[in-house]
């Protein structure tokens, strides 16, 4: 048995090894990844519960590395937030973003919001508000058009969190709450902040149909941002029997992989162009 924990603690010490030399190799091809235009912004529609009309749509990044493949968000975000390399490659973001929006506006689509994620990091720069402000002015954007996502944590020093918020809010842009339920909740804020979307988490909607207490977190949820005049959008939205229930209580917004998963800017237009309100 003391041998199998040597054993044990010796793996262990090689796989935190291996880990940490991963880590440092990834954080220098990350640094790289601007320059040589690894990034890539896809987008997943959103869809008005009633009309079925689009609402926006949501832009989720990739990292496409020749020696690494193609990297999802959950892997090399984290690395990027401890890096402070989040804040360029959310820079890329926003401005990839804004220039997606002018070519859509000039391609003559119908105009909505595109949604951008912005991390905590971004979000506490000291220069968040004139750097957007330049980046809308540089893309010739109507701000109503961009929609930042912040989640419930960065919200955690209120009043910073206010100020920052009413900033972005008087220059014209839309605020959501992302991930909404799964942090740390003051409801409080919820009425203070300028908050125009809340988003319901997707592991609340995937529970849907196995999970009362799921059921009811959704349903108050809607109750509440609706008392408040937010509007939801449930996130992670799959089947009939989500929509159902999610139409039944209220829901205003829809996205998941039911109408689409997140697509490249060609991908999207051509999906959109079949899209007839079904
Ligand atoms: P998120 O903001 O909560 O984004 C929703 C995630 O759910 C996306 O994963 C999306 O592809 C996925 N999704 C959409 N519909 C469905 C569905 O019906 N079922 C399931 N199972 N999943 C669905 P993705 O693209 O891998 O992004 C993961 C996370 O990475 C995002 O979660 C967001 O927190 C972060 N992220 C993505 N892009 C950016 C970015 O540009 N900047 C920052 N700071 N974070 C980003
Ligand atoms: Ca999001
Ligand atoms: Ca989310
Ligand atoms: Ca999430």
């Amino acid at each position: 048995a003391k041998r199998n924990g040597k054993n044990n603690f010796q793996f262990y010490c090689d796989s935190m090894h291996s880990k940490i030399q991963g880590n440092v190799e990834m954080e220098s091809l990350l640094r790289k990844a601007i320059t040589n235009k690894e990034f890539i912004l896809l987008y997943q529609p959103q869809i008005n519960a009633n009309s079925k009309t689009i609402r926006g749509v949501e832009a989720l990044i990739r990292w496409n590395n020749k020696e690494l493949g193609m990297i999802s968000p959950a892997e090399f975000i984290p690395l990027a937030e401890e890096s402070g390399l989040i804040v360029p490659i959310g820079e890329w973001v926003l401005k990839e973003a804004c220039q997606q929006i002018k070519a859509w506006h000039q391609q003559g689509l119908p105009k909505f919001p595109v949604s951008v994620n912005l991390s905590i990091r971004q979000f506490y720069q000291h220069d968040l508000v004139p750097t957007i402000q330049q980046i809308l002015e540089e893309a010739d954007v109507d701000p109503k058009y961009l929609e930042l996502e912040i989640t419930e944590s960065m919200a955690m020093d209120a009043d910073s969190a206010s100020t920052i918020l009413n900033e972005l809010k008087k220059l014209g842009v839309c605020i959501a709450i992302d991930d909404f339920g799964t942090g740390y909740s003051s409801l409080s804020y919820l009425k203070k902040f300028p908050i125009d979307h809340l988003k319901i988490d997707q592991s609340f909607v995937k529970d849907i149909s196995v999970d009362v207490d799921d059921r009811d977190i959704i349903s108050t949820i809607i109750m509440l941002a609706h008392n408040l005049d937010i509007v939801t959008i449930a996130e992670g939205v799959e089947t009939e029997e989500h929509i159902t229930f999610l139409k039944k209580h209220g829901c205003d917004v829809l996205q998941g992989y039911h109408f689409s998963k997140p697509l490249p800017p060609k991908d999207f237009e051509k999906w959109y162009s079949n899209w007839n309100f079904k």
